[in-house]
């Protein structure tokens, strides 16, 4: 496994890291037992790194995930969790200060850790940046000078809440979904400005929040016809051509030098084997472009958050 820093930080991270939503059953009905067995697998592999949130599975997830972290050494993982969403509406999300205190508490206790090496902020396109901006990034600062988180950064979908989280404030790792993967690489837009600034970048859902599996993407998926039309193709050419597009996908996704690392879900052991070993090797370039090609015309972006925060 490589390690790579994350930006100005003391933090070596997995190149391929492990995402814990699938943990809180986002994706299908899962077995406790298997999830926790999926988090001792990827840390045998050589993981370190394991990120989680209160909004995936309604506290699921951190609290499957602190049942499997029970039995493992502090010094043997850096957890990232977050604050802000706590669900699906406008209404779930709480960019306060106070809210903010009170859920990396609540984290805390769920995940039986005493810190957090990282707390974001949960999809903040979905507040108001002012707020965003004069509560809850000074809250987060305030939580690093007092020791209780070691870093602190932000997430979301659209590329340009980055741009303007940086252009304000030294944060630590911004980390964002979907946003480069084999159907849309619109995170390069970003790269140069977030490394000239010595952000460290996080990049989620290689495989498109499933759309780049055997499975395909859940029902909730937010992608329109189009582009679940041209993921579906995408899994028959890796079929006729005898690999699995999660292969491809990941890989693709993992290839590029600035990304730090790369977070991927499931909570399936066997999966979670085979994603390091994939992680191992670079994707065929020539089926990359023919799969690229798929996705060329189609719009494989969708809206999120507030409107005036959209790309
Ligand atoms: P993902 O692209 O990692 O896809 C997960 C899906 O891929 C699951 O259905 C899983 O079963 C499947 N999968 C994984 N490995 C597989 C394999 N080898 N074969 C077949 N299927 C396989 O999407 P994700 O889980 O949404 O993203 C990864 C992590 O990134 C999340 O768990 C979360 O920690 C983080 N994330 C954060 C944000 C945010 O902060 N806003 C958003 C999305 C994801």
């Amino acid at each position: 496994m490589q390690y790579n820093k994350l930006g100005k930080t003391d933090l070596n991270l997995s190149k391929l890291s492990y995402g814990a939503s699938p943990l809180g059953g986002v994706f299908r009905n899962i077995s406790e037992a298997d999830g926790i067995r999926t988090v001792h697998t990827a840390l045998d592999l050589g993981i370190n790194h394991i990120d989680v949130s209160p909004y995936y599975g309604d506290t699921v997830a951190e609290t499957v995930l602190g049942k499997a972290l029970k039995t493992v050494s502090r010094d043997r993982f850096i957890l990232s969790t977050k604050a802000g969403r706590y669900g699906s509406e406008f209404a779930d999300f709480d960019f306060s200060a106070k809210r903010i205190n009170a859920s990396l508490e609540e984290s805390l206790a769920r995940l039986g850790v005493d810190g957090v090496d990282i707390l974001y902020l949960h999809d903040i396109e979905f507040g108001d940046l002012n707020q965003v901006f004069e509560e809850a990034i000074p809250c987060l600062q305030a939580l690093k000078a007092q020791g209780k988180i070691r870093y602190f950064g932000v997430t979301g979908y659209p590329v340009k809440i980055f741009e303007e989280t940086v252009k304000h404030f030294d944060i630590d790792c911004i980390l964002t979904y979907c946003r480069y993967a084999l159907h849309d690489t619109a995170l390069t837009k970003l790269i140069p400005i977030l490394d000239s600034k010595g952000v460290g970048i996080i990049n989620a859902s290689p495989t498109g929040m499933g759309l780049l599996t055997e499975r395909g993407a859940p029902s909730w998926h937010p992608g329109n016809k189009e582009l679940l039309a041209a993921s579906a193709k995408a899994v028959k050419l890796c079929q006729e051509h005898g690999v699995d597009v999660t292969e491809v996908a990941l890989q693709f996704a993992i290839d590029h030098p600035s990304i730090v690392s790369t977070l991927v879900g499931t909570a399936n052991p066997l999966n979670i084997e085979k994603n390091v070993k994939w992680a191992e090797k670079k994707p065929d370039p020539v089926l990359v472009e023919k799969l690229r090609a798929l996705f060329a015309n189609v719009d494989c972006t969708w809206p999120s958050g507030h409107a005036t925060n959209q790309d």
